[in-house]
């Protein structure tokens, strides 16, 4: 045991406060996605190893819960103040394990730190209600209380924001909590762990137990885990909701997307480039709210591809650690294999392939490097309309009305986000009555809501029922109860 994350490049978990190798003898190698350098090796852990982080947090939650509510929040004042003290080392540790550029990778540092603002703000969230007279001399009260031990699995797309948009709400609440990073980013974790104890974090409120597929069943069976979240892709989301209800748990699961961005003849053309070659190609496409398929309305369809086209030749490629560099590479080389599958599939559906990614020259040797693809005439018959490609390939259909490019969004199996450009306010109210999905932007290409609003998708892309953040993550965390009293005054 040990305070130090990891002596050799083996990884360990973070169990009651110590760093704990694993039971296991299977390791995977994590390699830096932008030149394949092996940059540690994670432990695909035991259900031994959970066992004794549920036992860990288990004991930490009699006396977590009981630590009084403002004291909680001066722990993540504390916290808030650390992450920032290490911004940039967090953002450059993003970088190195995911591939986003250093910009990217900073913005997302920013997300995690707004998540924990808003939980210090727990006082004020926790709050019950009373009603004083509810009939005579007798008055009624809700409380709110924490669950006990709570699971997080985390995908690696953001290996920074979505674990803090779970720990830190589960813990202000007064529960303890179990995280289970996605084993393509764990190292960015590992610091968080270390940081929540310079915070001054008591032993066994957060623990960490790294692997894959059988720490995520161990977390969906064990019965001292009465609540579990969930960020990933729609298949595993989907088990893990079905999973998790039939053991008895409450479930929240944010799954896959394929966002659509409707343009129509009236947007401002230098906006409205500028924020769907971001959105699209930013963080290499593998964004849950990334802009997957564009819909032009009307004449402006060969204007709009002439430009993105343009402004795609001009992204620069490459490790994202070096200056100027746009995009970086997606997460693994078997994940750039799929997304050549994608393009080749678009290719023989008939889509028109107007700038080729494939053969991009990138500035970093050994990554995985796709450079932004972009098919025009897409439709829905096509696997690349169909299914999330979670990668630089971009799809644009086009239409002649807005009341058919939102037809158009709504037959999308998902419905996390959907955006539109225009200067128009009647179109834009239209667009609010009427797409079907739950995070909308208009004249912005990427809106995902802050720490305060719930991240509200729909359909595939959501299962359960209170989402995360916001004040959904405060009625999934806590649990209430009623008390009516009479007295006799
Ligand atoms: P993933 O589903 O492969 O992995 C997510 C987590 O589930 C990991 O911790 C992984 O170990 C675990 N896992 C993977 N396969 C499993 C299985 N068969 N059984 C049990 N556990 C399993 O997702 P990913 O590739 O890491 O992340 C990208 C996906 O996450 C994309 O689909 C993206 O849209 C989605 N995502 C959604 C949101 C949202 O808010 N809706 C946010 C971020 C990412």
């Amino acid at each position: 045991m040990s305070r130090v994350a990891a002596k050799s490049n083996k990884l360990s978990n973070f169990i009651g406060g110590q760093w704990i190798e694993s039971s296991t003898d299977q390791y995977l190698d994590v390699p830096n996605p932008a030149t394949g350098e092996l940059l540690a090796e994670v432990p695909i852990s035991t259900s031994e190893d959970l066992e004794k982080a549920v036992e860990a947090a288990k004991q930490a939650f009699s006396s977590w819960k009981k630590v009084a509510v403002p004291q909680r929040a001066r722990i993540l004042f504390k916290y808030q103040q650390l992450l920032i003290d290490h911004w940039d080392e967090l953002a450059k540790l993003i970088t190195i394990e995911n591939g986003k550029n250093y910009s990217e990778a900073y913005g997302e540092v920013q997300r995690g730190i707004e998540c924990v603002e808003f939980a210090a703000g727990v006082p004020t969230l926790m709050m019950g209600s009373q009603l004083p007279d509810i009939a005579t001399n007798i008055e009624s009260g809700m409380y709110r209380y924490p669950l006990g031990v709570v699971g997080g699995i985390t995908p690696f797309n953001f290996p920074m924001m979505v674990p803090c948009w779970m720990f830190p709400l589960a813990i202000a609440t007064g529960n303890t909590f179990i995280l289970k990073p996605s084993e393509r980013t764990p190292l960015l974790a590992n610091r968080l762990a270390e940081l929540l104890t310079e915070a001054g974090l008591p032993d066994g409120v957060f623990n960490i137990v790294h692997g894959a597929h059988d720490i995520v069943n161990g977390i969906l069976e064990h019965p001292e885990i009465p609540a579990v979240s969930f960020v990933g892709s729609q298949p595993v989301a989907e088990y893990v909701y079905k999973t998790g209800t039939a053991n008895g748990k409450r479930v929240q699961a944010l799954a896959g997307a394929k966002n659509h961005t409707i343009v129509m003849p009236d947007a401002d053309m230098d906006l409205t480039v500028t924020n769907i070659i971001n959105a699209a190609f930013g963080s290499a496409g593998e964004r849950c709210m990334a802009c997957a398929v564009v819909v032009a309305v009307g004449d402006i369809g060969d204007e709009l591809v002439n430009r993105l086209v343009e402004e795609a030749n001009n992204l620069t490629i490459g490790n994202g650690l070096e200056e100027g560099v746009f995009l970086g590479p997606v997460i693994r080389d078997a994940h750039r294999d799929r997304t050549l599958q994608y393009i080749e599939s678009g290719i023989e559906e008939g889509a028109a392939l107007v700038r080729d990614g494939r053969n991009d020259q990138s500035s970093s040797e050994g990554g995985y490097f796709v450079g932004p693809t972009i098919f025009d005439h897409v439709t829905q018959e096509m696997k690349i309309w169909k299914e999330e490609i979670f990668a630089p390939v971009l799809s644009i259909v086009r239409v002649n009305t807005l009341d058919e490019a939102i037809q158009y969004a709504n037959k999308s199996e998902f419905a996390n986000g959907a955006c539109l450009f225009t200067d128009s306010a009647k179109a834009i109210r239209h667009f609010r009555e009427e797409i079907d999905a739950g995070m909308l932007g208009v004249n912005l290409g990427v809106p995902a809501p802050m720490a305060f609003f719930p991240f509200s998708g729909y359909k595939k892309s959501f299962y359960g029922d209170l989402h995360a953040n916001g004040r959904d993550g405060i009625e999934f965390y806590t649990r209430k109860k009623m008390l009516t009293a009479r007295h006799s005054y």
